[in-house]
């Protein structure tokens, strides 16, 4: 069985013992993949994270909204239709873009950042 991170779904390697916890649990093995351990510290620093997906990114949106700044979806042109393919953050040259698949940042004094999703091996 391979083991994949809780965060990225990146692989990380076979399958161990140190993955279930005493109560048949799967462990975070975030920490140990090279993409995720940056939002693992950022989280034991008081930041909060959240993966953007199709499912999350109404609520981000709100919690966005409710720190005072300005998000609404970022669209693009995929196969030319105009799509929506993330957020943004902020207006003008300071503004931010998530991608679904990216996660967003929650700083402690209310700023948020994008963390990149690895590059899909293509
Ligand atoms: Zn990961």
């Amino acid at each position: 069985m391979k083991r994949a991170c809780n965060g990225c779904g990146q692989h990380l390697g076979d399958a161990d013992n140190r993955d279930v916890d005493n109560h048949g649990n799967l462990t975070d093995v975030r920490s140990e993949c090279h993409n995720c351990r940056p939002l693992v510290e950022l989280e034991a620093a008081g930041c909060k994270t959240f993966h953007l997906t199709l499912r999350t990114i109404a609520r981000i949106d709100n919690l966005v909204d409710r720190d005072g700044h300005y998000a609404k979806g970022y669209f693009e042109a995929v196969d030319g239709k105009t799509t929506c393919v993330g957020l943004r953050i902020g207006t003008g040259e300071d503004r931010i873009v998530a991608r679904y698949g990216d996660h967003l940042v929650r700083h402690p004094d209310g700023t948020w950042t994008v963390h990149q999703a690895p590059e899909k091996a293509s």
